[in-house]
């Protein structure tokens, strides 16, 4: 596949200033595949600027204007889906049906934030006669957007969407593992009729995302990644006392009662240990399974694991590579501290080297048995195909080790006692809780963000243009 390695700023396609490159590398294959413009501080500049100049028309265009556009560009991405799922797959890693979702899910973002454009209401506060006061939601201006390579097309357009439809404009900084469909996006987003400069992206690695976050001309950073970096660029944020939304990731718990439907909740596990290679910050990847049920869920759930097909995203296998070698090294790393610490690997626990598979980082899916709380395997984010399990004895003791680490995005809970799901909603500290289902077709309307050290800010949903919106109150004596 030939891959153009540009960024794109001003509605051109364009390389470095300087001219630096760095390789695009097929994680199932180790393989170079492009060359990608490596964007300095000049190349930031150079996007802020045209984002300065070009977001006073956007903002200002009747607000059913900008719906057409977001809805124009939502059409773009489903009729070049097969085009962008490939891209995807193969820099990502991923199954092409998962970044065929990808897409979907993209394209969604884009249509419900459509749906608000021209619906960013105000309010009018009462002052009593002679008086009227009422409120502005205006853009912030031009939003940095510094995208992870786990789902970069998909996080890209949750963030992106919101801004564009309440009259912002973007510059876009994907990560160097992965984040080309981001380049794609914002040329189909001229082609939507956005005018050039509204939305343009640099290409390239930390220092490029540290140069956009330290920019004195942004207004506001969106940031989806690890809490280390999270906790840099707020830092940079506040040296130009410029709002942050952040996404920090998880380390989420699953909590299976004796009660549950346990196939049900065992082929849920499998599916989010597949999807992206349990590269996903809402991963529910740390198991809390009731003592009882603990050898009958096990066994459920390892049968199905054991049937996971490994492959080259291309060729749609049920679960990829992961995105990088050094992600394989930390992910087999975490593996080598759970077998010191006393986990037992019940399926998996190696990179694997069947045939196909020996040039790639690809790892088995692997379940870790009795993995105690309060180590690393337990407590940090491993970002790959890695469930743990640890056992409960009471809901107390459950709601314990869900509330047992520094990250609160997700909660799972599995249990036909409705009451009882009730309590442990209320109870775990997190953003999320879903009950007896972990996915739901819809989900971009539900309002997304974490607790404790997974961020906060809420993405997705009506919540979202809270980010990107400004108050302007106006009051006025008419007596
Ligand atoms: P990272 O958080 O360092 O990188 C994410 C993005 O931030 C990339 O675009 C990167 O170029 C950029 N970036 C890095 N340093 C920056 C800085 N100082 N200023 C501005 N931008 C900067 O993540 P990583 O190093 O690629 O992965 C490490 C771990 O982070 C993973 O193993 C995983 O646990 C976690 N992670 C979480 C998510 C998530 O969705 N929550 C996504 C990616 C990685």
């Amino acid at each position: 596949m030939a891959v153009d390695g540009r960024m794109f700023l001003n509605g051109e396609r364009v390389w470095a200033r300087a001219g630096a490159t760095f390789d695009a590398v097929d994680p199932a294959t180790a393989q170079v595949f492009s060359n990608i413009a490596q964007g300095d501080k000049a190349d930031v500049d150079a996007a802020v600027a045209s984002a300065q100049s070009a977001m006073g028309g956007w903002a200002v265009l009747p607000p059913v204007r900008r719906v057409r556009v977001l809805n124009r560009l939502a059409s773009l991405l489903r009729e070049h889906s097969r085009g962008f799922a490939e891209l995807e797959s193969l820099d990502v890693g991923k199954p092409l049906r998962q970044a065929e979702d990808d897409v979907n899910a993209a394209a969604g973002y884009f249509e419900f934030f459509a749906g608000v454009a021209d619906k960013v209401f105000g309010s009018t506060i009462p002052l009593g006669k002679g008086f009227v006061d009422f409120t502005l939601r205006e853009p912030l201006g031009v939003s940095a957007q510094i995208v992870p390579w786990n789902y970069p097309l998909r996080l890209a357009s949750r963030g992106i969407a919101p801004a564009l439809a309440c009259g912002n404009a973007v510059v876009a900084k994907p990560a160097a593992e992965a984040g080309l469909s981001v380049v794609r996006l914002a040329q189909l987003a001229v082609e939507a009729g956005l005018p050039p400069g509204v939305f343009n992206v640099v290409t390239g690695g930390r220092e490029t995302g540290a140069a956009l976050a330290s920019h004195p001309g942004i207004n506001h950073i969106t940031f989806t990644g690890s809490v280390p970096t999270g906790i840099a660029i707020m830092k940079a944020a506040a040296d130009n006392v410029v709002p942050v939304t952040l996404e920090l990731g998880g380390k989420s718990p699953n909590i299976v009662f004796a009660d549950a439907d346990l196939e049900r909740a065992a082929a849920s596990a499998a599916t989010t240990l597949m999807q992206n290679s349990a590269q996903t910050c809402t991963a529910p990847t740390r198991l809390l399974v009731e003592a009882s049920a603990h050898d009958h869920f096990v066994e459920l759930l390892a049968q199905r694991i054991r049937g996971i097909r490994l492959g080259r995203g291309l060729d749609n296998p049920d679960m990829g590579p992961v995105v990088s070698e050094r992600q394989m090294q930390r992910v087999l790393g975490y593996i080598a501290s759970g077998s010191r610490d006393g986990a037992t690997a019940v399926t998996g626990g190696r990179r694997a080297d069947g045939a196909g598979l020996a040039r790639g980082y690809f790892i088995e899916p692997t379940l870790l048995d009795r993995v105690a709380p309060g180590t690393a395997l337990e407590q940090e984010e491993i970002f790959g195909p890695v469930l743990t399990v640890t056992t409960f004895a009471s809901v107390e003791e459950a709601i314990a080790l869900a509330n047992g680490t520094p990250y609160g995005l997700v909660t799972g809970v599995w249990t036909r006692d409705l009451s009882r799901a009730l309590n442990v909603a209320t109870a775990v500290k997190s953003g999320q809780v879903r009950i007896n289902s972990y996915s739901v077709e819809g989900s971009i309307g539900l309002p997304f963000g974490g607790y404790k050290r997974s961020g906060f800010g809420r993405e997705q949903g009506v919540e979202a243009l809270a980010n990107y919106t400004q108050i302007k109150n106006v009051m006025i004596n008419f007596g």
